[in-house]
């Protein structure tokens, strides 16, 4: 079986190498010129640990990684809001929570795809896709070229996916509202004395740093905004002073010395869940399909799990591509949709511009039983996973 997937981001290489494991004929087109990276870093919860350990990559990960302890939450006036037992969720899942660059993540997943044979074909733009023959979709690029192969797979981000325009009708993401200025940063000096998350709220504004080890962290400043504005880069230091100048030290240390090239804005968007993901010899998969928003923490993880879920529903059909998607969507589109809602609820929490809103918030935080809520998230993102159930 002939598979080409367009899209070189966590979901599209992934499911590259989950393929290529199972003998899968593989191709795999990427948009940029080389390998590039969205994003600052990401957490791999235990779910994705679990996914990175069939690819057989879990090891090498685990070596440039961070092990967070805690997920801390304080006020904007470095109250203490109370804090997530990262440890706890670990030993209910089983597997490790881990904090890492996206470069570095990125780039494991990359040479591990490398080591199978497969080489991304970068600089292919997918333009459109248009319906060949009855039931089968041909993939046209840029550059003129066009494909086709016995199972299309469309990893193309959540931006302006040709995949879900191809499937649904319609790619539009959904602004929810708010920027999230994310960036990295190192130094020389220990910076972090405990390898813990440290999220800080205020009033429609919030500030998350997640230390990869003690000299190094990626960070997310976030502002609730109404609409889409400019995105210059020469900004955007004197934009996170003026809402974040006050706010405890450790946020400001982040602001003033990471290096202005290593800052991103992005206002952010999520999908609104489709019930299909297929048409045709097409499946759409990652933020393509389903993206939340990084309020989930769980964007990368669950583009991970589609690849895993996807090798596994393919190798399982080999004759039957049509039951191969069904079972594909029966087993992903709930959990997904569930993390979605969750991301979207705890976003409005989160940038609310209420005061009274934010300091009942802040009180409930402080009152939260949290080893429940370690034990609940184990069990939503254990969903569909041989985890260990230990709670
Ligand atoms: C600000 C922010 C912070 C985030 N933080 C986290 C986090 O901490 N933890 C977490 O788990 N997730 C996080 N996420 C979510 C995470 O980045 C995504 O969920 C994850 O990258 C999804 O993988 P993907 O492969 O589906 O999409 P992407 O990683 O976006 O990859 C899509 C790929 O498709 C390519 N492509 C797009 N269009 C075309 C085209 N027309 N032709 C060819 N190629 C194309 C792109 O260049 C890209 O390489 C965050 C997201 C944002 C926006």
């Amino acid at each position: 079986m002939k598979i080409a997937i367009f899209g070189g981001g966590v979901a599209g290489v992934s499911s590259a190498i989950a393929l290529k494991q199972k003998g899968f004929d593989v191709s795999i087109y990427e948009r940029h010129e080389s390998a590039s990276n969205i994003g600052a870093g990401i957490v791999v919860w235990p779910n994705a640990a679990y996914v990175l350990e069939q690819l057989g990559v879990l090891n090498e990960i685990e070596a440039v990684s961070g092990h967070p302890t805690r997920m801390r939450r304080l006020s904007s006036t470095n109250e203490n809001l109370g804090a997530i037992d990262i440890e706890k969720i670990n030993s209910h899942m089983g597997y490790p929570s881990l904090s890492i660059l996206r470069s570095d993540f990125q780039n494991i997943l990359i040479s591990k795809l490398d080591s199978l044979g497969v080489a991304i074909q970068y600089a292919h733009t997918v333009t459109h896709i248009e319906t060949k023959n009855p039931g089968q979709a041909e993939v046209h690029f840029r550059d003129g070229s066009k494909i086709t192969a016995d199972v299309l797979i469309g990893a193309d981000g959540r931006m302006a996916s040709c995949a879900r325009r191809y499937v649904h009708g319609d790619n539009a993401p959904v602004y929810q509202g708010f920027i999230n200025w994310i960036g990295v940063y190192e130094s020389e000096e220990e910076s972090f004395e405990e390898i813990a998350v440290a999220d800080y709220w205020g009033v429609g504004e919030r500030f998350g740093i997640v230390p990869v080890t003690k000299h190094k962290a990626y960070w997310a400043g976030g502002v609730a905004c109404a609409d889409i504005g400019p995105r210059n880069q020469a900004e955007y230091k004197a934009e996170l002073d003026s809402i974040f100048s006050n706010w405890p030290q450790p946020v400001q240390k982040m602001i003033d010395h990471t290096p202005v090239e290593r800052i991103n804005k992005v206002y952010v968007h999520d999908h609104n869940p489709i019930p299909t993901w297929h048409k045709h010899n097409l499946i759409v998969i990652g933020d393509a399909a389903h993206a939340p928003l990084p309020t989930s923490g769980q964007g990368a993880c669950q583009a991970l799990e589609d690849a895993w879920h996807l090798a596994n529903c393919l190798n399982d059909n080999p004759h039957d591509l049509q039951q191969a998607f069904v079972n594909f969507t029966e087993i992903r589109f709930e959990k997904t949709v569930g993390i979605i809602m969750a991301a979207r609820g705890f976003a409005a929490s989160l940038f609310s511009r209420d005061e009274n809103f934010c300091m009942a918030r802040n009180e409930n935080s402080r009152n939260t039983d949290f080893a429940k809520v370690a034990a609940a998230m184990s069990r939503g993102w254990s969903q569909h996973l041989p985890l260990a159930d230990r709670h």
